[in-house]
């Protein structure tokens, strides 16, 4: 591998990861915002779910669309994908793991697309609102 890949590649990595930080960030606070409290990044749950809302067993993972394969925007990068295949689809598979395990010890899993909470914000929250409802 030369020096010039891996460079790009760490450049994409932290392109992507940025991305992934600010739609939680505008979704966490949202639902403060709105009186609900939470936690982030609950290490001892399945799959560390990015909000955690323990009185009502709701946990809200964002999915990003390049790591977890959207339909629509999911991109495998054109060079090496040797590489990223194998290692999206792991985490894809681990994914439906994770929901295996929480629904087993009782907690509903709302899964949201970097792609919804993009372009349809309030119907994100609309669905997390909803489920601490039931
Ligand atoms: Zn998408």
């Amino acid at each position: 591998m030369d020096n010039l890949t891996r460079s790009q590649r760490s450049k994409n990595m932290r392109n992507i990861r940025s991305k992934d930080t600010l739609m939680e960030t505008k979704i966490r606070s949202c639902i403060h915002g709105l009186g609900f409290r939470f936690r982030k990044n609950v290490l001892e749950l399945p799959g560390k779910p990015d909000i955690v809302f323990p009185s009502y067993k709701v946990v809200v993972f964002l999915d990003s669309c390049f790591w977890h394969m959207c339909p629509y925007h999911h991109n495998i990068p054109k060079t090496r994908r040797s590489y990223w295949f194998p290692k999206l689809i792991r985490n894809k598979e681990r994914a439906k793991e994770v929901n295996k395990k929480l629904k087993n010890e009782g907690w509903k899993i709302i899964r949201l697309w970097e792609h919804q909470v993009k372009n349809n914000f309030d119907k994100c929250i609309m669905e997390i609102i909803s489920t601490l409802r039931l």
